[in-house]
């Protein structure tokens, strides 16, 4: 999409909107409907709402990852970052930065002619050197090329200084924003998928963390200016000027780095882990919303045990667990050991539980085990969504937590949930992602599920893996080839089953006057988008003798199960725990007999 056409759409937006939703429901009521045997209206309705938004959200910041240019990540690829320093000043009534960023690499090829840094090209470069000596470089198309041909050494690290001054585009979900929020002033970034870029120059790619060495943020007297990791400075500089100095030792992803400045109220919270580890919970709020903050918040201790407990231990635990409100009205963002919260999601109230919860379980997927790339955003966000459904089966149990996965299924989610084209912040990567973990945790078992999900933790923490990893390590640990599981439900298939079932019992034989029958339960496949869902589907069979829940592994489009059962069949149901993505009815022609 071209800057002008955007320009353009950003200043017609309201009036643009209305009328490109309008088109969206029509079209999307159209495909809908065209699936609709598979839908109940609610669904339906949920359907078309969100996929109208998506698209909306799409139009309006048009993040689209695909548009990241191969040739260039592979000229990148030929360094591996492994520290960086930043250095930001904050000029609030130009609304402009003066930054210094020193990046680390180490030189993996003996062909590193040219260092390719994604820096967006509004931003000025005044200068760049080169293990302290200033060379030649190139500024354009949102890269700056330094010219490296015979300076740099293959296995060998280097030091690469860049002076730079402007002001950052606001891309994206408001990367990049100074704004007068209740009569103060706030400064905050927003990076994820790849805007790191348009206010430190940076190789923007999640696959290459690094460990943010010093990250040093000016600000006018007063405010407060906090990032990712521990404060090692806290400076006045002419009373006019603040100068706060944070460091981290963990690796850490671009996407990740954040800063947030203006008129904090700070406060403390601490959670004792398992090994008596006191960690810090820093809280920075809008000084109107301290109080509300304060009630919303008292729960975070008890989150932070409950995913320590049931995954691993808190990932950054020599440093804080925090949380920041910045100037979206809602939603929230992940930063590592600093979460970025919508002020207005913060009610006094616990209206907004579930998303505290999203970003504290995105520590551990998302920050300390960081996607390779966006084709595996799901390893993220069906994660965090999936935390929530944890933690509502936790502090309410199984019917609550069965209730949140029915409304997090709209009816009909488009697309792969590997590689999403165009959107990736899209119901499949966060809805459909939570699902997939719920089923394949009804085809393992509860044990091996966890336990998949504190291996796979244990062995890609403070790195980066793939689907392909996340699988490996399912596989692992149920010695299952779990190839169906993941190409019906990750890598191929993009809808669900739609079964229709019919079932009949017989009489089948009489053991010390109890009368056995032979129950005959069909299943038929009707979707289109698969020939077979391969899945165990669980019978709850209710006879006036017993109860049982019998589990059938169905991987046939037409499949008779058959099952003596003792006593006369009072009823059936399929899937009653919700363990399917599935649309289910009995089949109307052939009638059901006992
Ligand atoms: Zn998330």
């Amino acid at each position: 999409m071209g800057k002008k056409f955007l320009t353009f759409m950003k200043r017609n937006l309201p009036y643009l909107t209305i009328v490109f939703m309008v088109i969206l429901i029509i079209i999307s009521t159209f495909i809908t409907l065209s699936n609709s045997h598979a839908l109940s209206k609610s669904q339906y309705f949920r359907r078309v709402l969100s996929c109208a938004l998506e698209k909306y959200w799409d139009l309006k910041y048009g993040i689209n990852v695909n548009d990241i240019d191969s040739n260039i990540v592979k000229y990148q690829n030929l360094f591996d970052v492994q520290r960086m320093e930043i250095y930001i000043v904050t000029n609030f009534s130009s609304e402009e930065i003066k930054g210094k960023t020193i990046i680390t690499p180490l030189d993996l090829s003996d062909t590193l002619n040219r260092i390719y840094l994604n820096f967006y090209s509004n931003m000025k470069v005044n200068y760049v050197k080169l293990n302290d000596n200033v060379v030649e470089y190139t500024h354009q198309d949102n890269l700056l090329m330094i010219n490296s041909r015979n300076k740099v050494i293959k296995n060998d690290t280097f030091r690469i200084e860049i002076g730079y001054s402007g002001k950052p585009y606001n891309k994206g979900f408001d990367s990049f924003s100074f704004k007068n929020i209740e009569g103060n002033k706030y400064v905050y970034t927003l990076n994820e998928p790849n805007f790191a870029s348009t206010w430190f120059p940076c190789k923007d790619l999640p696959s290459d963390k690094f460990i943010l060495n010093y990250f040093e943020i000016t600000v006018p007297t007063g405010m407060w200016a906090v990032s990712n990791g521990i404060l090692v400075k806290r400076e006045s500089l002419d009373s006019l000027y603040d100068v706060f100095g944070w460091k981290s030792n963990y690796q850490i992803a671009t996407y990740l780095v954040s800063f947030a400045a203006g008129n904090y109220d700070y406060w403390k919270d601490s959670v004792i882990l398992s090994d008596a580890k006191l960690l810090p919970l820093d809280y920075y709020t809008f000084p109107s919303y301290t109080e509300r903050a304060k009630k919303d918040w008292k729960k975070i201790p008890e989150m932070v045990k409950y995913f320590s407990n049931l995954i691993a231990e808190y990932p950054f635990s020599n440093e804080k667990y925090g949380m920041i409100m910045f100037g979206w009205n809602d939603g929230a963002m992940e930063h590592q050991t600093i979460t970025s919260i919508g002020y207005k999601l913060v009610t006094g109230e616990n209206k907004n539980e579930l998303t505290i919860v999203h970003e504290l379980v995105h520590q551990w997927f998302g920050d300390a085990i960081t996607p390779k790339s966006w084709k595996d955003i799901w390893l993220n966000e069906g994660f965090a969504t999936y935390g929530e459904v944890l933690w509502t089966e936790y502090t309410k149990g199984k019917e609550a937590a069965k209730n949140l996965l029915a409304n997090l299924d709209i009816g009909n989610f488009s697309g792969t949930l590997y590689d999403p084209q165009g959107f990736i912040f899209g119901s499949t990567v966060y809805n459909k992602g939570a699902w997939v973990l719920h089923m394949l945790r009804g085809v393992v078992g509860d044990s091996t599920f966890f336990k998949i999900l504190s291996t796979y933790y244990d062995k890609y923490k403070f790195g980066n893996a793939n689907t392909r990893d996340f699988k490996k390590v399912c596989e692992d640990v149920t010695g299952i080839d779990l190839t169906y599981f993941f190409d019906q439900w990750v890598f191929t298939g993009t809808g669900r089953p739609i079964y229709e079932y019919s079932y009949q019992t017989e009489d089948y034989v009489t053991i010390d006057s109890i009368p056995y029958f032979m129950l005959r339960l069909t299943i038929e496949q009707k979707q289109k988008d698969q020939e077979v869902y391969k899945m165990p589907v669980q019978v709850t069979i209710v006879t006036e003798k017993e109860k049982n829940i019998i589990t059938f592994f169905n991987s046939k489009r037409t499949q008779t199960f058959v099952q003596p059962i003792k006593g006369k069949l009072i009823s059936l149901e399929i899937d009653k725990d919700n363990y399917i993505l599935k649309s289910i009815k009995p089949l109307e022609d052939k009638k059901n007999k006992q």
